[in-house]
């Protein structure tokens, strides 16, 4: 099936140093397939036109494709409302929506953000600023050695002052999924509302928010088959109501006057200017290439490529693996005895393979396990056990020629 699956991804087909190019980067991004690539193309020959604002065709048709993007994501993550899917770049701009908002309505003082040792830097920044800006506090939640959440220090750091908590479904680093359900639980029976940043979680779970009843969620369309520039915040209505605009501009608003300026309704309040309605477009189509799979077809072929290769990689003495938590996603971190990753990732991609090396945007996790930083290997729905076969071969002799 993966082969058939492969010949979907033009990106793929092609040959890297006169190698065929075995792509592991897929917690970084993920490629496109030919279904979401037509759509964009599609959307851009046939329909492009400024949405919500037009009373002519290409407009109505445009306004119409575009807001039944959002219906589908809705579906997706079985979103109670449509209304509280707002359309944004990606992760990191939905999380900075919803901090910014904080610090300007809710924060104060002494006021405390939960957020955990494993984030990304897109979940620890964004809540820096608000809360230098508010002279609030962060409390880090820490992990145990193996890459999972210590519980108990979660419990512990609640307090009259907690505000808010941030936490990542799925680390990108350790490919630990997090218990967010049991984490949504306490939060609330502390009666603070949790943000999840389903950056990695949207592809490595099958993600329901009402089920979960997290109170925001984030997520990015390029990491699961979507084009780059298109994300998405869901927000429960209560909260999404209470936060200000993000940003000001046309869209956004009801009525502007010199003196007084009125705010459209969710989700528009937050979505100002021209948005991208060829991202929204290709997502859906992402979204319909996932459903065709199934989304548990997809669970179980991340899980068979992360056993094998974990298996497999237990072949190389000198690997040390960098998370080994009892829930996993599919990507795999580690050392390969005393050699600097960036040597590593540099000597695999001249055999054709791409795999990410570096910090991961998570260096407070890299301070945890005092290193510099990680080879990570991550898997998508192309990606074969042939694939790894051969970055098992390619490792040996990176291991031989660095040693
Ligand atoms: N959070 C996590 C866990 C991630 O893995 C990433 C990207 O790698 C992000 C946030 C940021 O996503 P984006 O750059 O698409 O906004």
């Amino acid at each position: 099936m993966t082969e058939k699956i492969k010949e979907e991804f033009p990106v793929l087909q092609q040959d890297v140093y006169g190698k065929p190019l075995i792509y592991l980067d897929n917690a970084a991004t993920t490629q496109k397939p030919i279904s979401v690539l037509n759509a964009v193309d599609n959307y851009y020959r046939c329909l492009n036109s400024n949405v919500h604002r037009g009373v002519h065709r290409l407009s109505i048709l445009a306004t119409e494709a575009y807001e039944h993007a959002r219906m589908s994501i809705q579906q997706f993550i079985n979103a109670p409302n449509a209304h509280e899917i707002v359309f944004t770049r990606g992760t990191t701009e939905s999380i900075n929506l919803v901090a910014n908002g904080f610090a300007n309505t809710i924060l104060k003082q002494n006021d405390e953000v939960i957020v955990s040792t494993m984030e990304h830097h897109s979940n620890i920044v964004p809540w820096q600023l608000a809360v230098e800006k508010c002279g609030a506090k962060l409390k880090v939640i820490s992990i145990n050695e193996i890459g999972e959440i210590d519980m108990e220090c979660y419990q512990n750091l609640f307090s009259e002052k907690t505000k808010i908590v941030a936490v990542t479904h799925v680390s990108n680093v350790l490919g630990t999924i997090n218990p967010i359900k049991k984490m949504i639980e306490i939060a609330h029976a502390h009666q603070v509302p949790i943000l999840i940043d389903g950056a990695q979680g949207i592809k490595s779970t099958k993600v329901d928010v009402q089920d979960l009843d997290c109170d925001f969620y984030c997520f990015s369309g390029h990491k699961i088959y979507a084009p780059m520039g298109i994300g998405v915040l869901y927000g429960k209505e209560k909260y999404l109501e209470q936060l200000p605009p993000y940003q000001g501009g046309g869209e956004m608003i009801q009525n502007v006057s010199f003196e007084k300026t009125t705010f459209n309704s969710l989700p528009f309040k937050f979505e100002a200017g021209t948005p991208n309605v060829g991202g929204a477009i290709g997502l859906e189509a992402a979204i319909d290439f996932m459903l065709k799979i199934g989304r548990e077809n997809l669970l179980t072929h991340d899980k068979a490529l992360l056993d094998y290769a974990q298996t497999k990689m237990q072949e190389i003495d000198e690997i040390r693996f960098i998370g080994q938590a009892r829930e996993k996603a599919a990507v795999v971190s580690f050392l390969l005895g005393t050699a600097h990753p960036a040597d590593v990732g540099t000597l695999l991609d001249t055999m054709g393979i791409a795999v990410r090396t570096g910090h991961h945007c998570a260096e407070p996790l890299m301070n945890r396990y005092q290193i510099s930083g990680t080879v990570r290997a991550s898997f998508a729905i192309y990606n074969t056990k042939t694939e790894i076969d051969k970055l098992v071969e390619a490792l040996k002799k990176t291991n031989r020629i660095l040693s």
